[in-house]
């Protein structure tokens, strides 16, 4: 059986806030501390799939005990999901393999943007080796396959951006969304587990393009999934006293939560 474990459930920023005075950032529960938003998917034939390069990859890779990646997938390009690619060269040295990364040409082209220097390194570069991936295009809506697992890539609405959330199986992920598309409902329904985007309460402020807790309580009554975990979350919530005020069925994730596929 898989496991998916949450290596990260906080918004861009993480949480605690460097010197935020919150009661959220100052708690003592470890489910406040909550690293960018990123999941491992563990096989049963011992690899590993990583969903996003958050900024925090290494410190998640070392907290999760993760020893090696055998392929990533990624969401989208905002800097919160892809600022960790650095932090892959590592398994590059212990694999001496190039890593295969699952990305739309939108993704790729920022990749190679921000990355310019492993991307398109120069001539006169002296450096050590360089990040060493192979890129595996996808198209928003398209079915693929990593490693034996089918994935089915879900068009979400990101504010004005299209970015993909993933069903594999009876399972979806999808982070960084203020919108799904009724064909993309279609798509997810009938998943048993579903990881939805919740950035905050709307009492602290709705967002262009993340849903609230509410939206996304909404949005998951429609999907219907037997559990939705909520994640990319803000300070706005705090764990165990929010956790209270969620209907059955729906829970915020938190990091090292371990979902049985
Ligand atoms: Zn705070
Ligand atoms: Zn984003
Ligand atoms: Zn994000």
């Amino acid at each position: 059986m898989m496991k998916l474990t949450v290596l990260g459930s906080g918004t861009s920023t993480g949480v605690p806030l460097p010197g935020c005075p919150c009661e959220t950032c100052n708690s003592d529960d470890p489910k406040d501390i909550r690293n960018r938003t990123s999941a491992a998917i563990f096989l049963d034939s011992g690899e590993t799939i990583l969903i996003d390069t958050a900024p925090d990859l290494r410190h998640q890779v070392r907290q999760f005990g993760i020893k090696r990646i055998d392929s990533v997938v990624f969401t989208h390009y905002h800097a919160d999901h892809i600022l960790g690619f650095e932090d892959l060269r590592p398994f590059n040295f212990i694999s001496k393999k190039a890593i295969p990364i699952y990305l739309t040409k939108e993704t790729e082209k920022e990749l190679s943007r921000f990355y310019s220097y492993i991307f398109e390194p120069s001539s006169s570069y002296e450096g050590g080796l360089l990040t060493k991936v192979e890129n595996n295009l996808f198209n928003l809506g398209d079915s693929f396959e990593i490693l034996g697992v089918e994935f089915q890539s879900l068009k979400l609405k990101h504010g004005s951006m299209d970015v993909s959330g993933f069903r594999f199986g009876d399972f979806a992920y999808c982070t960084d969304c203020n919108f799904i598309p009724e064909e993309t409902i279609d798509k997810i329904k009938g998943v048993k587990i579903l990881i939805l985007d919740a950035l905050r309460w709307a009492k602290d402020g709705s967002h262009k393009t993340h849903f609230s807790v509410e939206q996304a309580i909404e949005v998951s009554q429609k999907i219907g999934a037997e559990k939705t975990y909520l994640t990319h979350m803000t300070h706005s919530i705090l764990h165990e006293r929010d956790s209270k005020l969620l209907p059955k069925g729906i829970s915020f994730a938190y990091d090292g939560l371990e979902i049985s596929l």
